[in-house]
């Protein structure tokens, strides 16, 4: 084990949008975790995604009295995945513990997480046991990551969110993803390396409430899904199949029907055919519109996220917040080494 790997320096991600009433707890919390933490300098990276009450004010007041925050604002709301994104391209430690703003992933598992770095993983993630959110929405979860499971080209793990120890190296391969829709847990779990899980228990969100509306979870959820499977896309063309194989007998009977019985029958089951095959077509080409969807947004390629204003000391945390977008795309394409200290 190298030098860095004994006590690294630790650099905790957080997105935030409308947090003010768990904003001090958090600091504190976060803070005081990274007190006990030997080695260092440690750092903690705040993204406000566009936030409408006084988070910000917050955040600007603190990262003046603390050179451990950089904090940064959005130019408005970009979403929980993107602002997650946008915290990793100014993160600088050699590990990255991405975490929830609503105190949910307590802090207090950092050093857990980091226990683990140090015995060889890349990538430490936290399986979530017992769940505090309502049962219907726990189910839901369940399922998701099951369904998932099944229809992804990678393994996912299961029951897997975002909040997770991520390696230096972690951090670069995802700063490289150029996707627009972000899962990061799944392209996490693509980077590879040496992972594992480590069980921890989700708290119920301290104030304030989830900004994940049915609907956006859904959104989450298809990005999840869609992102990492083709699978949706194949089960097209299998029905298809079938169904016209289904078509090519039921047109044979017709036939026999027709010339050998003389009848003129089946009214009902060409109301059916229409209607299922109908239904089939229409469900299939929403899948691959799905998709072409997807393909159509990234092909725009536009930034990510827009930054309004970031708020650091200069010192300590500062030699960090490099953002990626300045010089490391540079340094990317002429394929220099680039030390994100
Ligand atoms: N969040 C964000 N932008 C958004 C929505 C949420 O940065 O558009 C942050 C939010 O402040 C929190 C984290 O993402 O720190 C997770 O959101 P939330 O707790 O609402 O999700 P849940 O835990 O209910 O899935
Ligand atoms: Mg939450």
């Amino acid at each position: 084990m190298n030098e860095l790997t004994e006590q690294p320096s630790i650099s905790v991600a957080i997105p935030v949008y409308n947090e003010e009433a768990v904003m001090p707890e958090l600091l504190r919390r976060t803070c005081a975790v990274l007190d006990e933490i030997p080695g260092g300098p440690h750092q903690i990276v705040l993204v406000d995604d566009g936030s409408s009450d006084r988070t910000w004010e917050l955040l600007e007041k603190a990262a003046e009295k603390d050179p451990r925050l950089v904090v940064i604002t959005l130019s408005r709301n970009f979403g929980h995945q993107t602002a997650l994104g946008a915290a990793l391209d100014y993160v600088s430690g050699d590990v990255t513990v991405l975490m929830d703003g609503d105190l949910q992933d307590p802090p207090e598992a950092i050093p857990v997480l980091v226990d683990a770095y140090r015995q060889g993983y890349d990538v430490v993630y936290v399986q979530r046991v017992n769940r505090k959110e309502a049962w219907w929405l726990r189910a839901c979860y369940y399922l998701f990551y099951r369904l998932l499971t099944a229809l992804s080209s990678i393994q996912l793990p299961l029951d897997a969110g975002d909040f997770g120890l991520m390696s230096r190296r972690v951090v670069q391969e995802i700063r490289r993803m150029p996707e627009h829709h972000r899962y990061l847990r799944g392209m996490r779990t693509w980077v590879g390396f040496r992972q594992i899980g480590v069980p921890i228990e989700r708290a119920a969100r301290r104030a304030g409430r989830t900004k994940y509306s049915p609907l956006r979870l859904l959104k989450l959820a298809s990005d999840g899904i869609f992102a990492f499977s083709i699978v949706p896309l194949r089960a097209a063309a299998i029905f298809g199949a079938t169904a016209t194989g289904l078509s090519v007998l039921y047109a044979i009977y017709s036939l026999y029907v027709k010339f050998w019985l003389h009848a003129p029958q089946g009214f009902t089951a060409l109301v059916l055919a229409i209607t299922f095959l109908s239904g089939v077509n229409l469900f299939f080409l929403g899948i691959i519109g799905e998709y072409v969807g997807r393909v159509y947004e990234e092909a725009k390629g536009r930034p990510h996220y827009v930054v309004r204003k970031v708020v650091r000391q200069r010192g300590l945390g500062s030699r960090a917040a490099t953002p990626r977008t300045e010089i490391a795309e540079v340094l990317e394409r002429t394929g220099t080494d680039y030390d994100w200290k």
